[in-house]
């Protein structure tokens, strides 16, 4: 079967703290990845910029914002596109939506991952779970022949929001991600807007292996990332 990872952020470096390491994993699985940033979260996720130079233009942290963005695909070793849409507020309306169908249709990803549905303390995160789930339905139609191109429902999951309890997040899905957690810590380190961020993502995937220990007795876990399937899967077996 053919493996497809589509990785959809609302801003340039949600991948990195989020799935970096999924996708990594991914790709030594063999499997085709595409990360899309629907913005480069220049106005809102780009704070250490804005405070060395407060005076700086959006323009310049965008073209900044995309360097380090292209970097962190660059040494996760997948492919990245930037469609900037802008952000704080991002504005999502039928002509992305369709931009965004296209971009499914095209891709045909197997496993889709984004944002939870909920987020108390961002904008962006919600509007872009939503422009998924709006754009992989219509991709994918009803499940049956349909009058425009429809690809098999890809699977469908939530990665880790920043507050998890608060946006309503209830991982179910753990992916053991210590075989690739170099390359992690290396992309995070090219994320100069945001390096606080570096340090509290590192302890998020021991605590997170932790808990993949206990549940699956697999001691080699030293580092994990913790996803909530949107959709039910699958499967040939029960094992
Ligand atoms: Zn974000």
């Amino acid at each position: 079967m053919k493996k497809k990872l589509l990785v959809i952020g609302a801003h340039s470096a949600d991948f990195v703290w989020r799935s970096a390491g999924t996708i990594a994993k991914a790709l030594e699985e063999g499997a085709e990845t595409l990360v899309i940033a629907l913005s480069y979260g220049e106005r809102g996720e780009s704070g250490e910029l804005w405070k060395e130079d407060p005076k700086r233009s959006v323009e310049s942290v965008k073209v900044i914002r995309h360097a380090q963005a292209q970097k962190a695909a660059d040494i996760i070793g997948t492919p990245i596109q930037f469609l900037d849409w802008g952000d704080y507020p991002m504005i999502i309306n039928d002509e992305r939506v369709e931009q965004l169908t296209h971009i499914i249709g095209d891709f045909e990803p197997t496993v889709i991952l984004t944002h939870s549905e909920k987020d108390p303390f961002n904008p962006d995160h919600p509007l872009a779970f939503q422009a998924t789930q709006r754009a992989r339905l219509l991709s994918s139609g009803a499940g049956v022949p349909s009058a425009f191109k429809n690809i098999d429902p890809p699977v469908w999951y939530s990665f880790e929001p920043h507050q998890p309890e608060l946006c309503g997040f209830v991982p179910d899905t753990f992916i053991d991600i210590s075989s690739v957690f170099e390359k992690k810590v290396a992309a995070m380190a090219f994320m100069g807007a945001q390096s606080y961020l570096k340090d509290y993502y590192t302890e998020l995937a021991t605590r997170r292996a932790n808990h993949a220990r206990r549940i699956s007795g697999k001691k080699e876990i030293k580092y994990a990332e913790a996803h909530q399937s949107q959709v039910p899967r699958v499967t040939n077996t029960i094992f």
